[in-house]
């Protein structure tokens, strides 16, 4: 569909990020992949990232973001906050806009690479917490984009409007669940593919995963597939 042109996904190497890659390389003609590197909990994330993109064979660039943690509101700057996990496994130090800035700075590296797609996993249906991963922020921000570096940016979402079950099924409609299932990284304690299977990313990695796997049987026994 868009054979011709490339593609920049913002890419964490987790189930999500790594889904939206595998929709881009089916999508566009060339794909390059960016990691924001901000101190996360584990180094295994950019690992992970960096194996997923050798092994894809897309170009992989690893932005520091370690500034990110100087606006953190932490427990050295504000003595009313414990440096702790909130619900979702959301560390207290989360950083609001943290996604605009991603996205922005992804932006500039994309006109640099002479791409104007941009892909990113985003998605409001599972997610209440974050409001620059709403559908309506990506519309804002994509106009604003535009006008900031007067470059005819598009800002894709395969997942925006998919839950977990769906973004598995996604997976295995461009032929990589496995691939998906073993190769990523989206559990808070650091355990690749099925994880420790106990964090809330875990859980609601697996519910997906179950409900999607279910849903295929139930289809495959009607005929319907
Ligand atoms: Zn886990």
């Amino acid at each position: 569909m868009l054979k011709h042109e490339k593609a920049v996904v913002v890419f964490s190497g987790g189930q999500d990020s790594t889904t939206c890659l595998f929709w881009a390389k089916q999508q566009f003609a060339e794909v390059e992949t960016v990691t924001f590197n901000y101190g996360q909990r584990h180094n295994l994330e950019i690992q992970c990232a960096q194996n997923i993109a050798r092994e894809q064979n897309v170009k992989h660039t690893v932005l520091d973001m370690s500034l990110l943690n100087q606006l953190a509101p932490n427990a050295l700057t504000r003595s009313d906050i414990a440096i702790e996990e909130g619900e979702n496994g959301i560390p207290t130090t989360f950083v609001d806009g943290r996604n605009l800035l991603f996205l922005s700075f992804a932006a500039v590296l994309a006109k640099q690479a002479g791409a104007k797609h941009l892909v990113t996993g985003v998605c409001e249906t599972d997610f209440s917490g974050y409001p620059d991963c709403r559908d309506s922020f990506i519309k804002s921000l994509n106009v604003t984009l535009n006008l900031a570096m007067d470059y005819p940016f598009v800002i894709h979402t395969p997942l925006m409007w998919l839950d977990k079950a769906d973004t598995w099924e996604l997976a295995d409609d461009l032929h990589v669940l496995d691939y998906i299932r073993t190769r990523t990284l989206t559990c808070y304690n650091g355990v690749m593919g099925d994880g420790c299977g106990e964090c809330p990313a875990c859980k609601l990695r697996r519910a997906g995963l179950h409900q999607y796997l279910e849903r295929r049987e139930t289809a495959l026994k009607g005929g319907t597939l």
